[in-house]
């Protein structure tokens, strides 16, 4: 048994929307564990300043600047990774945008950009990145979903929908794959403060509502999730396969 069950050193990550906000906190945890980084975003001016500051601190990373909706950019993506020898060995679909407005008034674009973006996405990466990780018999791949991944909460329906899938995307990944060495687990987290809540923070009936609603009493911290990215990537999770971690202060766990 290996005594360093969470060294990703030698190992190369992708990370989907890893410009800021969780992506971020998961690659620089991955970072910390020996991994190197392959960051994306949609705004590459963004991605640039991020992989800067990262080899500022002495962190290996690239910047793959492509939309995860779109399927020929992804395609080019991993040619691109493959001209240049980047083999990806964990793979973290993260990217996700949030949309609210009740399903009475929502229109059937803005369910598609939403299913499109949190959930078709995962299965377009997940697959370029699996046909080569089955290739050399190793990989890990994480997938991100939510609280709604469980439960429904009004206004957010694509996004419910999508996490949802995203929970039985892991599984039907797991299911797949398992045999050609790879694993794919998922993480769902809490309430965390990053720029997609900045409003629902700034609202103190719902800052009220999350911090009563949940154990910790407080919202999440972006580097709260590293860990279970960095356990989930590791040697330690070679036998976990299709599960999904809520990482919510316990927020699932009560009524
Ligand atoms: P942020 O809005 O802070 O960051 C979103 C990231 O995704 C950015 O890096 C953004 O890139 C990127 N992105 C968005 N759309 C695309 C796209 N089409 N193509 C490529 N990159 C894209 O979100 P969070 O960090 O809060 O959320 C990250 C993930 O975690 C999402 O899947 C979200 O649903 C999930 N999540 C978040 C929770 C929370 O409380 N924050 C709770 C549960 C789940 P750019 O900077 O270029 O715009």
């Amino acid at each position: 048994m290996s005594l360093n069950l969470f060294d990703l050193s030698g190992r190369t990550a992708l990370i989907t929307g890893s410009s800021r906000g969780l992506g971020l906190s998961i690659a620089q945890g991955l970072a910390a564990a020996g991994s190197k980084l392959v960051l994306n975003g949609v705004d590459p001016h963004r991605l640039d300043e991020t992989v800067a500051a990262l080899r500022a601190q002495g962190i290996s990373a690239e910047g793959l600047a492509f939309d995860v909706t779109d399927e020929a950019a992804i395609i080019n993506a991993f040619q691109a990774l493959d001209a240049r020898g980047i083999a990806i060995d964990i793979l973290v679909n993260n990217a996700g945008i949030q949309f609210r407005k009740p399903m009475l008034e929502l229109e059937t674009k803005d369910w598609r950009r939403v299913i499109d973006t949190n959930l078709t996405s995962a299965f377009m990466i997940g697959r370029e990145a699996a046909r080569r990780m089955a290739e050399r018999g190793f990989g890990k791949i994480i997938n991100i979903g939510s609280l709604t991944s469980e439960l429904a909460r009004a206004t957010v329906a694509p996004y419910t929908v999508a996490k949802g899938g995203i929970k039985m995307l892991t599984k039907a990944m797991a299911a797949e794959w398992g045999e050609l060495g790879i694993q794919a687990n998922a993480i769902g987290p809490g309430y965390m403060l990053t720029d997609m809540n900045e409003a629902l923070v700034n609202n103190p009936q719902f800052d009220g509502w999350v911090k009563a609603r949940t154990p910790a009493r407080r919202w999440g911290k972006p580097e709260e999730l590293a860990g279970t990215a960095v356990y989930l990537a590791s040697p330690a999770a070679d036998y976990v396969n299709g599960q999904i971690i809520y990482v919510d202060g316990g927020m699932m766990s009560v009524l």
